[in-house]
């Protein structure tokens, strides 16, 4: 059996915990490694290394560290495709989306690329006779990211290609499911010049949180997750006094319009919510058509696309999707499906008993499709996080805007119209954190920042852009004096006590 180990101070380390978590290969159900699973004995060490590596690194100017960020990003585009095959045998998801994974957490790096503009600090001359005042951006130290399965390549560069860049060291925790292409990057950090110790990656599950929430030395912690998972981890974190930013779950609404261009709204919608198998964060797992014309078009619409959907393993590049990543999760999406009929929705299309031939034991589950899903299930209120679309009826613009706006969640969402009045007042009134206008996954770009509302985000400062500057940097802001002519300590008074 492949043993996976942990990145730290540059070298592959073993650990000692003595626990181990399976990585699966989702297609054909296989365990293809175990990950070690980290003490506090390992985040300890990987915290004393980054804190050796943190002093040195802080002092390398912002613009050496850029091009450490060039460098990485030349090095992660020339292993594009063993990273895209490493990351799809361990998640499932197809190898274009796994291409997908990786270029959006480059875009962040490109950002990072240009990190000497975002650190120029502000100046203000002659704020009082003779005085000048001038802050700037120092960073925490070092720096901890707690990331999800569904993308371990974008999730990790969204954390590490900002925190790095200013000058922080940084303790990755991938997700336990799928931990290799993390151990990758962090390889590649260091073949483009980050000294060992600026990029550590410890593999674990609790025990390893808890240890990162309670070290004294890590400065601050960003989480990507569940949302219940994000709200301890928000608790603990800030009870220790760190700054956390901790991202949750998600249930994204798609609004159609009746005037909204339909064939497109539905290859968008279906793009979104079957695509990597519904396991992202911004997909929509539901859509909200609003009047009865417009629901029963999109119905029938939605289901001619899912007779011409193709569910495959990951590397067939006709697939649109492959399996989910665990069979646990195969099973929980199962059981919301069973819920669903429980609850009296209409079950349309149930992609409970699709069977891939050859890969009889991998975790596939067929595109599923409910129609008049309403408000008061527990299935429209929870996350399922699997290839499952829901259709809740509306019959008002007003309704289309309370139904996200009034729901735990609050990642994204999407409204489909010709209408600029209607879009407008949609994004302007909608009670979400991001929100697309005839864009169905509206993941903003690397140099704007990611975050949701609600309960899909706990603490107040958003992933990458500079908002990720501001959460991965403190600000000094220095009031200064000069005295005239010669150094004469008695002429010299602070201004504060004039
Ligand atoms: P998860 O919450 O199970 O795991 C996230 C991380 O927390 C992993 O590193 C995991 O090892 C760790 N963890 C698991 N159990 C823990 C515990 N009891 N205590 C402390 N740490 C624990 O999430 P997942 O299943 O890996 O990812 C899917 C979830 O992530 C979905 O809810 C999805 O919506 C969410 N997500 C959110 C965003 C966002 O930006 N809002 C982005 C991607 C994914």
């Amino acid at each position: 059996m492949r043993d996976i180990t942990h990145f730290i101070d540059g070298a592959s380390v073993a650990g000692t915990s003595g626990r181990y978590s399976d990585v699966f290969n989702p297609n054909t159900g296989e365990v293809q490694a175990r990950v070690a699973l980290a003490s506090e004995a390992e985040v300890g060490q990987a915290v004393a290394s980054a804190v050796r590596a943190q002093q040195t690194w802080a002092l390398v100017n912002p613009q050496r560290r850029a091009r450490v960020m060039f460098e990485f990003k030349r090095l992660v585009e020339a292993n594009m495709d063993q990273l895209a095959e490493m990351l799809s045998s361990e998640h499932g998801k197809v190898i274009a989306d796994s291409r997908g994974d990786v270029q959006r957490g480059l875009e962040v790096i490109e950002f990072a690329c240009g990190i000497p503009h975002a650190l120029k600090g502000e100046y203000t001359e002659g704020a009082g006779p003779g005085i000048d005042v001038y802050s700037m951006r120092q960073p925490l130290g070092v720096a901890a990211g707690i990331t999800p399965f569904n993308f371990p390549a974008m999730i990790p560069m969204w954390m590490f290609g900002v925190a790095i860049a200013v000058g922080n060291s940084f303790i990755l925790k991938p997700s336990e499911k799928d931990p290799s292409v993390p151990i990758r990057l962090a390889e590649l950090m260091m073949e483009a010049g980050a000294p060992k110790g600026v990029l550590n990656v410890i593999h674990g599950d609790k025990a390893a949180v808890d240890a990162i929430l309670d070290h004294p030395d890590i400065k601050a912690v960003s989480f990507v997750g569940s949302s219940d998972i994000a709200s301890y981890v928000y608790s603990r974190g800030t009870a220790h006094g760190k700054r956390v930013q901790a991202m949750g779950g998600a249930k994204n609404h798609g609004i159609i319009l009746p005037d909204a261009d339909l064939e497109q709204a539905t290859k968008d919608i279906i793009g979104a919510a079957y695509g990597s198998a519904g396991e992202r964060c911004m997909a929509l797992p539901v859509v909200v058509p609003v009047g009865k014309r417009t629901a029963d078009e999109v119905r029938e619409r939605v289901l001619a696309e899912i007779e011409t959907l193709k569910v495959g393993v990951s590397t067939d590049a006709a697939a649109q999707y492959g399996p989910v990543v665990s069979a646990a999760h195969k099973q929980k999406v199962s059981d919301y499906i069973q819920m669903g009929v429980d609850e009296g929705a209409e079950l349309v299309v149930d992609g409970r008993g699709f069977k891939l031939q050859g890969y009889e034991n991998g975790f596939f589950i067929g595109p599923t499709l409910f129609d008049n899903v309403k408000p008061s299930m527990k299935t429209y209120q929870e996350e399922i996080f699997g290839p499952v679309l829901q259709i809740v009826r509306a019959e008002t613009l007003e309704e289309a805007i309370a139904l996200p706006s009034e729901h735990q969640y609050g990642n994204g969402v999407a409204i489909f119209t010709r209408n600029g009045r209607a879009a407008r007042e949609f994004a302007a009134r909608v009670n979400v954190g991001m929100v697309g206008i005839n864009v169905p996954i509206p993941v903003p770009v690397a140099y704007h920042t990611f975050g949701g509302w609600k309960r899909s985000a706990f603490g107040d400062t958003n992933q990458h852009g500079m908002e990720g500057v501001k959460f991965y940097t403190k600000v000094k802001t220095v009031t200064a004096r000069w005295p005239e002519g010669a150094v004469d300590d008695s002429a010299f008074v602070i201004p504060t006590m004039q």
